[in-house]
């Protein structure tokens, strides 16, 4: 990702901000596409993952949908060109207001997470003499082996309808004329690195299709989600993440009859390894017990370690990475004691000014800045 060219660009600019690999990113979407299209599937971009204007446009450009989870993102999908017909409308608390913006916006199908949900999509509907095109999210009670606070395919998780509900949901759709019943939806998490766990997902798809069929509800779409992990600890070797693999596991497990069309919504493996964030050392700190960098970045430029415990590769950019290595904790300047990146970092011996990397930051970073502390709003410099 970085060369000493970059390093000596970096050199004149302020810090802190994200830096964007687009070529990564372009080898990444393309990987991707090629491999979902062995299949014919159809792939959105989780938007939530990087809404950054280039990195948007660029998905775009490669023909994906969107997976949109606000009514700011659906808008934002259409003014950055996305079809229509390949937006999708996710999130467990759609306001009235979100809800008339995608109806507005003609998009391809709701997300739908309850049965009161369907009824308020119905009657919003109605008031437009519109239909609205709906898939059933269900809570498969699948679990996704990752960190509890981003598991969401859990009985004990909010998302979804559980199953012991759809006797309800199938009542309901009986009932509501302005919805069309498309299909199925799913998502149970997010990072997860081991596919057994969207083979047990398939298992699961296809149960609860099967359920629909009986009840005499046509399936159309199978929308398995997202949540495909990408490797943290080796950005360099492992840049982009393995979607043949992926994919594979829906080819030899998911049942899918003629005429049903197979959707995911990949967010961060389509956008974690092409970012990194730069920051500068402002302060070093040798104590008895600890060392601590102190950057001029911190929990509101990227808030995933304070959040969820991530881990992140941490570099120094200013120094060769040979010879002998000292333990920081690499910290940012809120004031808040849950603000650090890392602990016992081994790096090089750091200094004041030098420029520190921050990897695979590409998903669910840009995104979370905030601006406590007053903070300066974060800056993006791009490869081209
Ligand atoms: C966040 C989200 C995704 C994307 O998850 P990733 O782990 O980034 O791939 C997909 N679908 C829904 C409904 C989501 O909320």
């Amino acid at each position: 990702m970085f060369n000493s060219g970059i390093v000596s660009r970096f050199s004149q600019l302020e810090t802190p901000f994200y830096y964007y690999d687009l070529g990564l990113l372009r080898q990444t979407l393309q990987a991707c596409q090629t491999a979902a299209n062995r299949y014919g599937y159809h792939v959105h971009y989780a938007m939530k993952a990087n809404f950054n204007e280039k990195v948007v446009s660029t998905i775009q450009s490669f023909d994906f949908g969107a997976d949109c989870v606000s009514g700011g993102e659906v808008k934002a999908a259409i003014h950055t060109g996305f079809d229509k017909n390949k937006i999708v409308f996710a999130g467990v608390g759609k306001s009235d207001k979100e809800i008339n913006t995608a109806l507005d916006a003609d998009i391809f199908c709701f997300n739908v997470e309850s049965v009161q949900e369907l009824e308020v999509i119905n009657e919003l509907a109605a008031a437009k003499g519109k239909t609205a095109r709906v898939a059933i999210r269900i809570n498969p009670n699948v679990d996704a082996y990752t960190h509890h606070n981003i598991t969401t395919g859990l009985e004990e998780n909010k998302f979804g309808i559980n199953t012991w509900q759809l006797d309800d949901v199938v009542a309901a759709l009986g009932k509501l004329p302005n919805i069309q019943f498309l299909g199925v939806h799913f998502h149970v998490g997010s990072q997860i690195t081991n596919l057994e766990v969207f083979k047990n997902l398939c298992a699961r798809v296809n149960e609860l299709a099967q359920w629909f069929e009986d009840k005499g509800l046509e399936i159309k779409v199978l929308n398995v989600g997202g949540g495909l992990g990408v490797d943290y600890y080796q950005p360099d070797t492992n840049n982009v993440a393995d979607f043949e693999a992926y994919f594979k596991v829906f080819a030899d497990n998911l049942k899918v009859v003629e005429g049903q069309e197979v959707h995911f919504e990949l967010g961060r493996a389509l956008v974690a390894q092409s970012a990194a964030l730069v920051s500068r050392v402002l302060y070093v700190k040798n104590g008895q017990k600890k060392n601590f960098l102190i950057l001029d970045a911190g929990m509101t430029e990227l808030m995933r370690p304070m959040l969820y415990q991530a881990y992140h590769e941490i570099e120094n950019l200013s120094k060769a990475s040979e010879g002998s290595h000292i333990k920081y904790d690499v910290v940012g300047p809120i004031c808040e004691s849950t603000d650090c990146f890392r602990k016992d970092v081994e790096l090089p011996e750091s200094f004041r000014g030098d420029l520190i990397s921050i990897r695979t930051a590409g998903a669910y970073g840009e995104v979370m800045a905030s601006g406590y502390n007053l903070r300066d709003k974060i800056q993006s410099v791009y490869s081209e």
